[in-house]
């Protein structure tokens, strides 16, 4: 899926957040956004394994989401203090939709849509790739914007400022990239055929694999 995608599930999922613990922090929303980017930070270091954890980040969300919790029902902490551990708990919840979410796209390959690759995201705590299920059978997919579209509604509909043009921008950002996801491909191409092979040693291996 696109990280505009994730960016817009992470941003839905903290406004869910927000209006379930009536915390309307500007922070929660924005850790929320944030969280959902995150593990795609990635891209050119391992990606969907660097920084990807479907297992550790939901572990760390509920422990955190839980701390928050049972400090919100004694009273101990400060407001601040509340919200800035509600936000660590969206961050990391948002970081694990991310992650668990890769598993339902495509794989790593250079053209996802041919689904070659049995890779979608690496699994610290099993040790393994968990196999990508293609329920959104690549990133920049009609469904992947679909997807995104419906994610934006909370932002668009719920949201004033500064918030809502960001969902709005990350929408428009992915109806581009949709429309420019396979001629992407065929330019990256070219460019790897006239590439010296010393300067694609520097290269993530997954954009030159398939070229070889
Ligand atoms: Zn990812």
């Amino acid at each position: 899926m696109m990280a505009t995608t994730h960016g817009l599930v992470g941003l839905a999922f903290a406004a869910g957040v927000a209006a379930t613990t009536r915390d309307p922090a500007p922070v929660v929303l924005w850790t929320g956004l944030l969280g959902g980017v995150l593990p795609d930070l990635d891209l050119y270091w391992g990606h969907r394994k660097t920084l990807h954890f479907p297992v550790y980040y939901t572990a760390t969300a509920a422990l955190a989401g839980g701390l928050w919790t049972a400090t919100a029902a004694t009273g101990i902490e400060t407001l601040s203090a509340s919200t800035a551990l509600l936000a660590l708990a969206v961050l990391l919840g948002a970081a694990a939709v991310h992650s668990v979410m890769d598993a339902f796209g495509g794989g790593l390959e250079l053209r996802p849509w041919e689904g070659t690759s049995d890779r979608a995201v690496y699994s610290h705590f099993h040790g393994r790739w968990l196999p990508p299920k293609r329920w959104i059978r690549y990133d920049g997919a009609p469904e992947d914007l679909g997807l995104a579209a419906v994610a934006a509604a909370p932002a668009l509909l719920a949201t004033t400022g500064v918030v809502r043009h960001a969902a709005l921008l990350a929408l428009c950002v992915s109806a581009g990239y949709v429309l420019v996801r396979k001629p992407m491909v065929r330019v990256t191409e070219w460019v790897v055929a006239r590439t010296p092979d010393r300067v694609l040693g520097y290269v993530p291996e997954r954009f030159v694999a398939d070229l070889r």
